[in-house]
Parts: C-alpha cells; sequence; structure tokens
C-alpha cells in the first residue's frame, strides 16, 4: 500500500463528459478557438471573481504573453529565486533579462525588501510567484512599490488555482495573472494556460499575441510578433470539465494539510511552512524544512525504500540563479533561497487522498526523521 508523489484525478463521470465532448467537437469540426475555449475562459475567470480571461496553450506562453504586453525587451525583469524555469525562460523569450531576487523564509516569495534589493534603473517588470499556492500578505505592498515607479506587476499563479489572500483570488494582485493547466497543476486540461486581468487592454493584446500576432481571427494582418499560443477546443473541453472540481479539490487538499499540521506540530525540527495569515491556499504542495544538514536524498529514499511514500518534487530543490543555463544571470548570492531549497520536502498531496494515505505519510516522514536527526 505505497503513496505515489501525484495523482490525476478524472472520475468516470468526467471522463464521461470529456468523451462526449470531444465526440461534439469532432463531429463539428471546430478544433480550436471556438466555444469550448470561450466556456472555460469565462468559468475561469468566474471563478476567480476576474473581469477578463484568455486562454492559452502553456503557462509558460501565459507569462510570455504578459510579459510582450507589457514590453519588456531588453529590460530588467525581476523574479524570485524560488521559482520553476519557465518563469525565468518566460522572461528570456520575451527578449528580457531576469534579476534573480531574494525571498522571504515563511512564503518563499518576494517580499518588498528582497525586492528593493533587486530593483535596477531600468526594471520594466517584477513576477510574483505563489509557490505552493500560498499568496504573500505582502502582494499588495509590492504591488504599491511596482505602481509607485511605473513598473508592472505580473503573477505567476501557475500553482495557485483557487488560492485567495483576504478573499481575493490569484490573478489579482497585479496587472495580470498567468496560470497553467499542466497535469500536475490542482486542475488540469492536459496542456494549457489562462491569462486573468482586470484590463481590457491586457486582454485584447493577448488575444492577438495567441494566434500568430493577427490582428483579427479573420484577417491575416499580423500587428505583434505573436505566436502559435492558442489553446485547441479539445483541451479547453477537459479543462473546463476539471475546472468544474476546483472548489471540491481545494477542500480535500486543505482537509490533507490540517492533518499534515496536526501531525507535525508534534514533531520538533521538521518545520511545516505555515499557511499566512488571511491565506487561504489551494495546497498545491505542502511543504516542510528539514534541519541544516540533514541529507535529502537519503530522506527521501529511507520514505520511500521503509514505507512505500514517495515525497512530491520540491518546489524547488535548485533556485533560479543556480540552474546551469541561468548561469550569464547569476548575480549575488542569495542566502534565503538557497537555504530553504536544500531544505525542503514536499509531502504528497492529492485531490483524493485518503485518511490512510495521510497517515501512512506521517508515520514515514516523522519515522525517518528521528532517525536521521542528530
Ligand atoms: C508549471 C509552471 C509553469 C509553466 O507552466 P507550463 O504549463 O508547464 O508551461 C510556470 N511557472 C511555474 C511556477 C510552474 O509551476
Amino acid at each position: 500500500m505505497g503513496v505515489p508523489a501525484a495523482r490525476i484525478v478524472f472520475d468516470e463521470a468526467d471522463r464521461a463528459a470529456v468523451a462526449e465532448a470531444v465526440e461534439e467537437i469532432l463531429a463539428t469540426g471546430a478544433l480550436t478557438l471556438g466555444p469550448w475555449t470561450e466556456r472555460f475562459e469565462e468559468a475561469f475567470a468566474a471563478e476567480h471573481g476576474a473581469a477578463h480571461a484568455v486562454a492559452v496553450s502553456s503557462g509558460t506562453a501565459a507569462l510570455e504573453v504578459l510579459l510582450r504586453t507589457v514590453g519588456v525587451r531588453g529590460r530588467d525583469v525581476v523574479v524570485p529565486a524560488v521559482t520553476f524555469y519557465a518563469t525565468g525562460a518566460a522572461v528570456l523569450h520575451a527578449g528580457g533579462n531576469p534579476v534573480m531576487a531574494d525571498v522571504d523564509p515563511t512564503t518563499l516569495a518576494l517580499s518588498p525588501a528582497t525586492l528593493e534589493a533587486a530593483l535596477t534603473p531600468d526594471t520594466a517588470a517584477v513576477v510574483l510567484v505563489h509557490i505552493g499556492g500560498l499568496i504573500t500578505p505582502e502582494a499588495d505592498a509590492l504591488r504599491a512599490l511596482c505602481d509607485a515607479r511605473g513598473i508592472a506587476l505580473v503573477e505567476d499563479a501557475a500553482h495557485a488555482h483557487g488560492s485567495s489572500y483576504d478573499g481575493r483570488a490569484a490573478g489579482g494582485f497585479g496587472l495580470g495573472g498567468a496560470f497553467s493547466f499542466y497535469p500536475t497543476k490542482v486542475v488540469t486540461s492536459g496542456e494549457g494556460g489562462m491569462i486573468l486581468t482586470g484590463s481590457s487592454e491586457v486582454r485584447d493584446e493577448a488575444r492577438i499575441y495567441r494566434d500568430q500576432g493577427k490582428g483579427s481571427f479573420t484577417t491575416n494582418h499580423h500587428v505583434r510578433q505573436g505566436y502559435a499560443w492558442r489553446l485547441s477546443e479539445l483541451h479547453a473541453a477537459v479543462g473546463t470539465i476539471h475546472l468544474r472540481r476546483l472548489k471540491e479539490f481545494v477542500e480535500a487538499r486543505r482537509e490533507v494539510a490540517r492533518r499534515y499540521d496536526a501531525a507535525l506540530a508534534g514533531v520538533p525540527g521538521l518545520d511545516a511552512l505555515p499557511e499566512p495569515p488571511g491565506c487561504r491556499s489551494n495546497v498545491y504542495k505542502y511543504i516542510a524544512l528539514l534541519p541544516p544538514g540533514t541529507d535529502r536524498a537519503r530522506f527521501k529514499r529511507e520514505v520511500h525504500d521503509g514505507f512505500g511514500v514517495r515525497l512530491a518534487g520540491e518546489v524547488y530543490d535548485l533556485p533560479l540563479h543556480r540552474q546551469p543555463v541561468f548561469g550569464p544571470y547569476q548575480g549575488p548570492p542569495l542566502p534565503v533561497a538557497e537555504d530553504v531549497c536544500a531544505r525542503q520536502i514536499c509531502l504528497p498531496v492529492h485531490s483524493d487522498m485518503t485518511e490512510d494515505e495521510t497517515a501512512r505519510v506521517i508515520e514515514a516522514v516523522t519515522a525517518v526523521h528521528h532517525r536521521l536527526a542528530r
């Protein structure tokens, strides 16, 4: 009775709904930029209280389109060092220079102090990443800092479908938010992405960019350097059907987090990252820090070999400025990012996780922690 690192949940009813949608899409021949894309956009915007949504082919595309809309070519873009490769890669694709910043150890997000340390006279944009689904209580302070200097704040909300702070959903703290529907994310379309924005100008630009920079769907006048960033109707149908489960999935994931919190509170030295006051996380990841000096590879191996439990992928095990491909953008040392990347583990969280499974994970990590802790 093992516990996998991740599990993607499409129940029988959802699989039947997808099959029916695919049948309809193939029968009509409306395979891209059709009614399912519109349905997906409307439902995703409504779920997050956003004015506008634009569906695209991936989370990375969503980020790049937002950055192109801002106009970062040849200019600096601040990104946190604790993030996925794609956050920095989108900056490069949009022609910008990524500037890595350190993070707050309690939220793994930028703070006003770490952001200020990374700003340059030529900063065009800042990317705020909601790691693991946590929204920093300082999001508005970061926005104010950006506004005061005429810098765009963009959210990488790839982890944060349905997360909120003070009742405001992810995607609503800056000029726009980029979401991903990669299979491991809290809801998926197979592959896909979404931009949320309160700005009708950003929405219009994003629609142009995603369809080869065409001024309109029916003409062949290319007014922007766009790309094939469309989402197919087949993916839009999968995403629309999966999105109906978002609230239920987030509830289930939060229940898993409650069990982990209660158990780890009695385990000194294994420190779960607490949910900040006012934040309601979707628990995309459940992050805990090992004591300094613990051999993480050995910890994970013993949890697996002894208990059949696979820990989830870290977010992240290596900070962005240490990734070989970002060597030219390395900059000064970022000690908090290095520390939290070196020491974190992520306990598995599934949208249909059973109590037996969470009990097994708790048993495994506490036993191995006691064995390895000195
Ligand atoms: C998944 C992810 C992305 C990229 O999404 P894709 O859909 O795979 O392009 C970007 N940023 C973060 C933080 C992610 O986790």
